[in-house]
């Protein structure tokens, strides 16, 4: 295949209508218990910190001790929830999600979180990650007799709690952690309580802190920073933990015997102001940007960043290689997920309504950019175009990401592995397909160097095929679940 041909026929999810050549995090959850505390709106502020997670719909579950109240709805958390509708959402505990749907379509019933009665009550359920086994799972629950509302795996946990029912919630969440595989940070709302888990490899983040006399739970520490809450720590791999009236209760359900965090989570999807399992996101992506520039000494003008997304490595880039850094490309804040993609004819100003190079900059320059990642090269290519057409004398691309080649199993969307640009070209065929004068991505050991010594801690699966967990055989996998 040559360079240009076959990537402009693919298929694009017309979801993708933000930045299609971005891979998607799935979903972002809080919870909250304290007494004395406005908890629906401290997880409605929560959940605003996590919105770069999952645009698609929100929720927020809360009990008052006695009943579970729960509002959800398709959009953003403030076109779902209003100031009346938080009034009525009186309680101490709650539990908020937002999503972007890998499993599951985009339809109301899969919306978070989910809530239930079963044989000790009411459980409500919001769920970040992929289980990898639920094609099974499914299967064996819905053979006895087991009915499904929605096409979320996050129902299938719900169904097997409800069948360990004659033990205690916590006997039956870890029995549930030895049927379930994969990718899971759950956060549980009873009458009573509400509970935190995290799968055996830690996939996806969670991390626990403490607000007055009440205590969060959320994906990520900036959504603790938002509500005033202090961090106490990550929620540890293959941990239970079980906040009510006595207080804070730990379990360790499953042993880790490794780790797995998503390294793409640095790389690209959580806030830079996060900090998780033990690395600030912010520095880490300097780190990476560092790194780049040992790799690539590059001769250039100047150093320039695909906003937001390349800028913190970008300026990593520029710090290390004392090449001056500059605002290349002006990013219009206001592109959102009701702006509606512009017709085929249009496709060039897609590209300039989101992002504006300035000329004066980039002018007769040799321009060195930044982005972090490339799914399917074609945002990038648009890009490099305007640069040059505002007279960048040269223009190479560096990504502070190895290839994607392989897809993810554990709750990102990154496409399918024929979709992925990196996974079907070769460097060259990709540096001609978007046009620069050079292409060059950070190694694999590069950025795990970034790591220290926890660089044994991180999966890469989507860079080198090296899944911690057994991925589902095509047609029986999550990936492929009949969709509404
Ligand atoms: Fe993250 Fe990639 Fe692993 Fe998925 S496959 S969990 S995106 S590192």
């Amino acid at each position: 295949m040559k360079a240009s041909e076959g990537f402009s026929a693919l298929n694009m999810p017309e979801n993708r209508i933000e930045n299609p050549d971005k891979p998607r995090e799935e979903c972002g959850i809080f919870g909250i218990y304290g007494n004395n505390l406005d908890v629906a709106r401290i997880t409605y502020y929560g959940l605003y910190a996590l919105q770069h997670r999952g645009q698609e719909s929100a929720g927020i579950a809360v009990s008052d001790g006695n009943r579970v109240n729960l509002h959800k709805g398709m959009g953003l958390v403030p076109e779902v929830f209003s100031k009346e509708q938080l009034d009525t959402m009186k309680g101490h505990i709650a539990i908020g999600h937002v999503r972007y749907s890998t499993t599951g379509s985009s339809h109301p019933l899969n919306a978070q979180p989910l809530v239930f009665r079963y044989a000790r009550g009411t459980l409500g359920l919001a769920h970040n990650g992929n289980i990898t086994n639920i094609w099974d799972l499914r299967s064996q629950l819905t053979s006895t007799g087991s009915v499904f509302q929605s096409t979320t795996d996050s129902e299938v946990i719900v169904n097997l709690i409800a069948r360990y029912s004659q033990n205690t919630l916590e006997e039956a969440l870890s029995k549930c952690m030895i049927d379930v595989k994969g990718a899971y940070s759950l956060l549980i709302i009873t009458e009573n309580s509400l509970i935190a888990v995290r799968d055996p490899y830690g996939f996806r983040p969670l991390c626990l802190g403490k607000l007055g006399d009440g205590y969060v739970v959320a994906s990520e520490s900036c959504a603790l920073d938002t509500v005033g809450a202090t961090k106490l720590r990550d929620v540890e791999p293959g941990e239970i933990i079980i906040i009510d009236e006595k207080g804070v209760r730990s379990i360790r359900a499953l042993s880790s015997r490794k780790k797995a965090h998503c390294i793409f989570e640095y790389i690209y999807f959580a806030r830079p102001d996060s900090d998780m399992d033990g690395f600030q996101v912010s520095r880490v992506r300097r780190e990476m940007g560092r790194q780049l520039a040992r790799e690539f000494p590059a001769d250039v003008d100047l150093v320039i960043a695909v906003p937001d997304s390349g800028t913190t490595a970008a300026r990593g880039y520029a710090e290390e290689s004392g090449i001056s850094f500059e605002e290349g490309l002006m990013k219009n804040r206001y592109i959102g997920r009701t702006f509606i993609q512009p017709s085929q004819d249009m496709r060039e100003m897609g590209v300039r309504l989101k992002l504006n190079p300035l000329k004066h900059i980039l002018e007769g320059k040799r321009v060195l950019m930044v982005d972090d990642s490339l799914v399917r090269g074609t945002t990038s290519s648009k890009i490099v175009k305007m640069l040059r057409e505002c007279g960048a004398r040269e223009v190479y691309l560096c990504l502070s990401s190895p290839p994607v080649i392989k897809s993810c199993y554990y709750g990102i969307d990154t496409s399918n592995e024929s979709e992925l640009v990196a996974s079907q070209m070769s460097v060259n065929q990709i540096k001609d397909l978007i046009g620069v004068d050079g292409l060059y991505y950070l190694s694999l050991e590069g950025l795990l160097n970034v790591f220290g010594d926890c660089r044994e801690n991180f999966c890469t699966a989507c860079f080198n095929g090296d899944y911690p967990v057994k991925i589902p055989k095509l047609g029986d996998s999550s990936k492929y679940m009949l969709e509404w």
